[in-house]
């Protein structure tokens, strides 16, 4: 078989974005997917593309995406993504939730991004429907949201037409090396060669990496989502609270998509197979309306689960790996991934292509776990 100049495992909206940004280089990547395209946590999140309250170290990957590329990405790719930049309301109830907020506030700030806190009355003009019982709230009005599994399908048919082949339905099992260097990957199928294999597996990608001795600190939690049926048109910005109880918006055919944390997530995540629990969705439904009370109008159509790929540090891997010239680790996107995807996909087509991209990855090396000497 030919052996191909780059090699991407996993199809989610990191690999799909990679493959695009690569075949933009006029680099034609393989993908490899053991299921279908966008089968993990890329089908199955929240949609936002947020600024605010990111890491600091990943803000600016956030901000660039937003400034130069979601705007147009429906137009570059030729399929409506669905991207809405309508704001980000991160809401509060109480005087601690304000000092919460106070601190991611003035984090954004210091990087340069559109971020205040805003009163009661401004919370209501922006977004009428709030409860009573919110008395401020963060809010960035470049962050908004788009619709993952359409973006991440997206990504695929632009890559696909500029020249990026795609397997599915066959599993990466380890990864080949050939005198010192990435030679290729073995599948359950059969193997391929290549010199350079980006990982872009999610939690996956730990176990692959771990068949030629490196290891990423990260670990697999199970969250829930749920939508709703069509309801008439109430707000476009997307909702997040200080108490990080659920997050959320209303797509533009008028279902409320909904997630949330019950904070008992580490301890159900010991399942094979992506589950919903009858504990999350009545939880997520308490927190929405304490803060929307007019949404419980509307029925539930589906809840739904996905794993996140959560780094030790909460911030991705984006990374060559010293140790073994050829392999590129993009994982551990720790739940916040899709907003940054296409800043991601284009700075690791240029870290794999020419060594250098344009935004600086430094931050997100492998080896930053590792102990200084
Ligand atoms: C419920 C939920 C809500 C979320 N909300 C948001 C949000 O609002 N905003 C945001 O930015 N992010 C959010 N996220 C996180 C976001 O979905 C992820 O960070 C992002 O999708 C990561 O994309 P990925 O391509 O790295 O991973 P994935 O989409 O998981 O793709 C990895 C792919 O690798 C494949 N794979 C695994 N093992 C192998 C193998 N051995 N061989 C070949 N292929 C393999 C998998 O089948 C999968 O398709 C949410 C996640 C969840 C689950």
């Amino acid at each position: 078989m030919q052996k191909k100049e780059v090699i991407i495992v996993g199809g989610g909206v990191i690999g799909c974005a990679i493959a695009y940004y690569l075949a933009r280089l006029n680099v034609k990547a393989l993908v490899i997917e053991s299921e279908e395209i966008g089968h993990g946590g890329s089908s199955r999140n929240g949609g936002g593309v947020r600024q605010s309250a990111r890491d600091p170290r990943e803000l600016p990957l956030a901000m660039h995406a937003i400034r130069y590329i979601w705007p147009n990405l429906s137009d570059e790719l030729g399929v409506d993504v669905e991207y809405c930049q309508e704001g980000n309301l991160r809401l509060a109830k109480t005087e601690e939730h304000i000092k919460i907020l106070e601190r991611v506030i003035a984090q954004g700030i210091s990087l340069g991004l559109d971020l205040r806190l805003i009163d009661q009355k401004e919370v209501r003009e922006i977004c009428p429907y709030v409860s009573d019982e919110v008395i401020a709230a963060s809010y960035c009005p470049t962050d908004g949201h788009g619709n993952p599994m359409v973006t991440t399908l997206a990504y695929y048919k632009r890559a696909r037409e500029m020249g990026a082949e795609f397997i599915t339905g066959e599993m990466v099992q380890s990864i080949l090396i050939r005198k010192g260097k990435v030679g290729g990957i073995k599948t359950n199928l059969g193997t391929y060669e290549s010199d350079q294999v980006i990982l872009a597996a999610g939690y996956e990608s730990r176990a692959i990496a771990n068949t030629v001795g490196i290891d990423i600190p990260m670990q697999r939690t199970l969250v829930e989502a749920l939508v709703t049926d069509q309801q008439p048109y109430m707000f476009p910005q997307m909702i997040g609270t200080a108490a990080s109880d659920f997050y959320g918006h209303q797509t533009k055919h008028g279902s409320f998509v909904f997630g949330g944390m019950t904070g008992l997530e580490p301890y159900g995540s010991e399942v094979d197979n992506p589950i919903t629990r009858s504990i999350t969705a009545p939880s997520i439904c308490r927190a929405i309306l304490g803060y929307f009370p007019a949404i419980g109008q509307s029925n539930i159509v589906r809840t739904w689960s996905g794993w996140l790929d959560v780094c030790a540090d909460h911030v991705p891997i984006l990374s060559k790996v010293d140790e073994l010239p050829g392999l590129t680790l993009a994982c551990a996107f720790s739940g916040h991934g899709y907003g940054i995807a296409p800043a991601v996909g284009q700075s690791m087509a240029e870290l794999v292509v020419n060594g250098s991209p344009s935004l600086s990855l430094d931050a997100f090396r492998y080896d930053r776990f590792q102990p200084k000497s």
